[in-house]
């Protein structure tokens, strides 16, 4: 078939099944079934698919219409600009995500600590420890999780974005066994409520690991161990930067304020929800 014959064929397949952007997933499907770029795609309409590479469109289509994410049928996924490879371990990097990169960088500008030392509670596929130290060069960092699959990953990431010199990597149940101080730390902790699984799309319930999502029935579970373990680990001046779920910001504040922290900002995503909030400790009078 050639390729205008496959745009058509995957375009129609996937609206019908109710894809989004069905004509723009349909390029992009097929430039990654074929390993090519996107222009590829668009300049060469009447290019001939080989048997093989018919046999993988097939296949990728009969996948994504089951639900599965074009970056989980890549095993790449674009977080910050860098390239992370996925496993079935590690949540796909949510482009929201990329607002606690946007919250350190903003912060530290106003900073002189130096060198600084990165903390990454529950690092998955390494996206946020590893575009904080890609973008920091006098950082180091450790990333810990309690997934040894996801740790596998984060290190091979961590070397694809050349930073693997400065990363650590560390199998732990978040702060347990860890010293600080750490002046800048980041986590993006499960935190959909349990309650709300039924009403999770499919291509986040079959195919993000239920260990990078779900924070007990409120949603709040993994912050009340975050309060305690930043508390401990954070340096006086440092700054502890999370993603949140919608609706949380007031019940994870009042974790952190009877902590002993204090909100410094709150960023919010494109659909105007409270995503990002950045929090220091105070100091005690
Ligand atoms: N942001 C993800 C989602 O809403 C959830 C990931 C998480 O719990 N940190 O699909």
């Amino acid at each position: 078939m050639t390729i205008k014959e496959w745009r058509q064929l995957i375009e129609e397949n996937l609206s019908k099944a109710g894809v989004p952007n069905a004509s723009l997933e349909a390029k992009w499907l097929i430039a990654g079934a074929l390993e090519k770029e996107n222009s590829f795609v668009t300049l060469h309409s009447s290019y001939l698919t080989s048997s093989q590479e018919d046999a993988k469109l097939q296949e990728w289509l009969r996948r994504r219409l089951q639900g599965e994410p074009l970056s989980r049928l890549k095993g790449i996924r674009e977080f910050w600009s860098l390239p992370f490879h996925l496993n079935e371990h590690t949540l796909d990097p949510r482009p929201e995500t990329e607002l606690l990169i946007e919250g350190v960088l903003k912060w530290i500008d106003k900073r002189t600590l130096d060198p600084w030392r990165i903390l990454d509670l529950g690092t998955g596929s390494g996206c946020l420890l590893i575009a904080l130290l890609h973008e920091l060069k006098n950082t180091t960092g450790l990333g810990v999780d309690l997934s040894e699959g996801a740790l596998t990953m984060a290190y091979s990431n961590a070397t694809l974005n050349k930073v693997a010199a400065r990363a650590t990597f560390q199998q732990s149940n978040w702060g347990e066994d860890l010293e600080g101080a750490f002046d800048i730390i980041v986590s993006n902790p499960p935190y959909i409520p349990l309650k709300d699984k039924e009403t999770l799309e499919k291509s986040v319930l079959y195919f993000d690991p239920s260990l990078a999502l779900f924070g007990g029935e409120d949603g709040l579970e993994c912050y009340r161990i975050l309060a305690r373990e930043i508390s401990r680990l954070l340096a006086i001046e440092g700054l502890s930067v999370l993603e949140i779920g919608y609706g949380q910001r007031k019940g994870v504040e009042a974790l952190f304020h009877k902590a002993g922290f204090k909100t410094l900002f709150v960023l919010k995503d494109l659909a105007g929800i409270d995503r990002a909030i950045g929090m220091q400790k105070t100091i005690a009078p």
